[in-house]
Formats: structure tokens, C-alpha cells, sequence
């Protein structure tokens, strides 16, 4: 089984993702997380990549590919694999749908997790980061205003880059520009599900469950 979480930032794809590698089994390919630590890279490749997420862009499909390809070499032929973030626009479906034909796996199903614009940025202004174990936290729910240090291991709290509003909103609004083609590539493969994400993360989980069992 290999499944796609989609969705606006702040939707709880990585959450969902979790879960489900968690419940069958799946390796959790977190594109997110591979493209910041390629972007602290001294490299060309490196450099490419965080200039291009810090100012709030898509990575091309090229450097998508050789990610995709990196990631994709470690995990074991029989296990599944949930994908978060990826593919993200028109270009990256033919590289991600290419790279998975190389490794002979085909996607099983694509789930779309729907929030609003409005929810969105009401989620994502208020996240914060721990710097040493990468614990989320919601300012004001599970943080408190003027911490500074993680209530789990003490590191340092943080705002990621791409978390603040004015690049949320350039994100969120290519989001809904570049997505289109990739939910209607799946639409089309009868692969596509929608999950309203606007829901407890229990309940999200449970309507996904429902699909897959
Ligand atoms: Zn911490």
C-alpha cells in the first residue's frame, strides 16, 4: 500500500501521515523535512533548496526527483510508504509517478485533507518549533505567550521561516494554484478521496480508516 496525504498547510497532513504509518505499517516519507535538511546542505543542491523554500516557493522537478530518489533507495521493497507533501504541482506528478515506477510502486490511494484559507492562517501564524527534538507546538493552546524553552527537552522554541504570515499566504495561494492539476490527476485514476480536516484529528483518521478498510 502506498498512500498521498494532500492539503493546505496546517491541514494535520504529517499528523495523519504519522498515524498511518503508525496503524499498517508504512515507511513516512516526510518531503517537508527532507527538503529543510538538504536546504542546511553546503552544497549546489542545498543552496538550490533554500532559496527557494525560504522565500516561499516550490522546489522544482528535478531537485524533487533527486530527492524522491534519495529517499526512496532506503526503504525496504515490501514495506508501503505514505507520502506528505509530494507531488505538489503539475511538474512533479510526472517526476514523482516516474520515480515510483522506478522502484515499482504504484499509489493505492490519494487523500485530500480540506481546511479553509482562514483556518489555515489561524493555524500556522500561531506554530512554533522545538529547535533540539522538532515538537510542535500551538502558541496559546499547547504553549504558553513568552515561553522561549520546549516543556519536553528544553531546547530552544522557534518560528520556522515559511510559517510567518506574509509567507503563508504566498505559500497557501500557490498551494491552491499548483494543486489543482494533482488532485485532478488522481480525480481522474479514481484514487482521489476528500477528507474534511476541519475535524478533531481523531475523526479525520477515522473517515480515512474508512476508505482504506
Ligand atoms: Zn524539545
Amino acid at each position: 500500500m502506498n498512500l498521498i496525504i494532500l492539503g493546505p498547510q496546517g491541514a494535520g497532513k504529517g499528523t495523519q501521515a504519522k498515524l498511518l504509518a503508525e496503524k499498517f505499517n508504512l515507511e513516512y516519507f516526510e518531503t517537508g523535512k527532507l527538503l529543510r535538511e538538504t536546504a542546511k546542505e553546503n552544497t549546489d543542491l542545498g543552496k538550490h533548496v533554500a532559496s527557494r523554500i525560504n522565500r516561499g516557493f516550490i522546489v522544482d522537478a528535478l531537485t524533487i526527483t533527486k530527492i524522491l530518489r534519495r529517499g526512496l533507495e532506503d526503504i525496504p521493497k515490501e514495506k508501503g510508504v505514505v507520502f506528505d507533501g509530494i507531488p505538489r504541482d503539475e511538474s512533479q506528478i510526472k517526476a514523482f509517478e516516474k520515480a515510483l515506477k522506478a522502484y515499482k510502486r504504484k499509489i493505492t490511494y490519494a487523500f485530500f485533507i480540506w481546511i479553509s484559507r482562514k483556518e489555515t492562517l489561524k493555524r500556522l501564524t500561531k506554530r512554533r518549533i522545538c529547535k533540539k527534538c522538532n515538537s510542535f507546538f500551538i502558541l496559546g493552546k499547547t504553549l504558553k505567550p513568552g515561553v522561549k524553552k520546549c516543556p519536553k527537552c528544553g531546547g530552544e522554541i522557534y518560528q520556522r521561516e515559511d510559517d510567518k504570515s506574509k509567507v503563508i499566504e504566498k505559500r497557501l495561494e500557490q498551494y491552491y494554484q499548483k494543486t489543482l492539476p494533482v488532485i485532478r490527476y488522481y480525480y481522474l485514476k479514481r484514487k482521489m478521496i476528500e477528507i474534511n480536516g476541519e475535524q478533531s484529528i481523531n475523526k479525520v483518521f477515522k473517515d480515512i480508516l474508512a476508505y482504506i478498510e
